[in-house]
């Protein structure tokens, strides 16, 4: 698309004050400000292209190499770029910031709010994926006033201060500029006769069930994101986002490391020194775990493609079972003269290499302390 000449954009000679420029750029932004067309895309394009002018325009040098080369004088698109101010900045430049928000049209959208809900799942939940209802308490436009806040049988009548315009003039230094009617917050219209039910606001508070479609193998702190489920916008605006936060419960069997499930499961001594087999948990089920010999305590185990499938894709994780043996306790006098007459033919060192090596350190420690 062929750019436009700036000078036609604006609509000023191409001999223009500085002065006359920024009067010019200012009644076109005024027309074309986002905040006074919303959704219009048209408009946009409008204030767009007026930035775009005023940004050249206004600055000596810039406008010296666009006089005598054009938009090639710009170089790059010969609009934004290197490293100009972006238009929100030029923008409060001229006019202060007689917009609240400034700039870009941040403070006046009629959107409604976004809403946060933390959601609670279980591990296997969060794990498989499902549909949760939840409920919400939000703001809805009035059932009784339609949302305009008025009671039934009569209607806003014309703001006695902006005479229904929206916007009232006000004089600073040579200028005088357009304000939106701080009464009736550019409506136009104020309500003489208010709704009960509402107090006049036009919203109502109400419990809204939502399905909430759970994607396999979320975790904590992920977020999903439903467009248009926030709170109501005023006088009928868009409404804002709700935001789900997922919170997984913990489980009694399973922590949860990325991809990677844990869980720990006692074995008892003769288990671990003669091997054996155990039955051990799933999220799907029970499956058998093979011990071999000698196994020490705090081994892991690790059970491929039995953790989690990544919500963001990748390789299902795996699942890591920790034995730990466990002391054997209540025994009988049988089992303990059994346990003494073992204990009697243990031949130290050779057979825990493990104590054997750690009162080997400790009798370092202190020969080395006495040296
Ligand atoms: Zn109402
Ligand atoms: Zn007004």
């Amino acid at each position: 698309m062929a750019q436009r000449d700036f000078y036609e954009v604006l609509g000023v000679e191409r001999g223009a004050s500085e002065g006359e420029i920024k009067k010019a750029y200012r009644r076109l932004a005024m027309k074309y400000h986002p905040d006074r067309n919303p959704d219009d895309p048209d408009a946009a394009e409008h204030f767009k292209e007026a930035n775009e002018a005023y940004e050249v325009l206004a600055d000596e040098e810039r406008r010296a190499a666009y006089d005598r080369f054009g938009h090639a004088g710009l170089g790059g698109n010969g609009g934004f770029g290197q490293g100009a101010s972006s238009f929100s900045d030029i923008f409060s430049d001229v006019f202060g910031d007689i917009f609240s928000g400034g700039g870009r049209g941040g403070g006046r959208v009629h959107r409604g709010a976004d809403l946060q809900y933390t959601l609670e799942l279980d591990l296997e939940q969060a794990v498989r994926g499902d549909s949760v209802s939840i409920r919400i308490p939000s703001l809805v436009a009035c059932h009784h006033c339609g949302g305009d806040g008025s009671a039934p049988g009569s209607s806003p009548s014309t703001c006695p201060d902006c005479d229904g315009a929206g916007q009232i003039r006000m004089s600073q230094g040579f200028f005088t500029l357009q304000q939106t009617c701080p009464r009736c917050r550019g409506a136009g219209k104020v309500v003489t006769d208010p709704c009960r039910p509402c107090g006049g606001r036009g919203v109502q508070e109400e419990t809204r069930h939502l399905s909430v479609k759970v994607p396999p193998g979320v975790d904590t702190g992920d977020r999903i994101r439903l467009g248009g489920e926030g709170e109501a916008g005023p006088a009928g605006g868009p409404s804002g986002d709700l935001y789900v936060q997922i919170a997984v419960r913990e489980h009694p069997l399973f922590t949860r490391e990325g991809r990677h499930l844990f869980c720990e499961v006692p074995i008892s001594f003769p288990d671990a020194a003669l091997g054996g087999e155990l039955e051990v948990p799933t999220l799907d089920g029970r499956v058998k775990l093979k011990i071999p010999p000698e196994t020490q305590s705090g081994k892991l185990f690790r059970l491929r493609g039995k953790g989690v499938r990544p919500v963001r894709g990748g390789p299902q994780g795996d699942l890591m079972c920790r034995v730990v043996v466990e002391t054997p306790v209540k025994l009988s006098s049988e089992q303990k003269a059994l346990l003494e007459q073992f204990r009697a033919t243990l031949e130290g060192g050779e057979q825990s290499p493990k104590e054997q090596s750690w009162f080997e350190g400790v009798k370092k420690f202190f020969d080395d302390l006495t040296s």
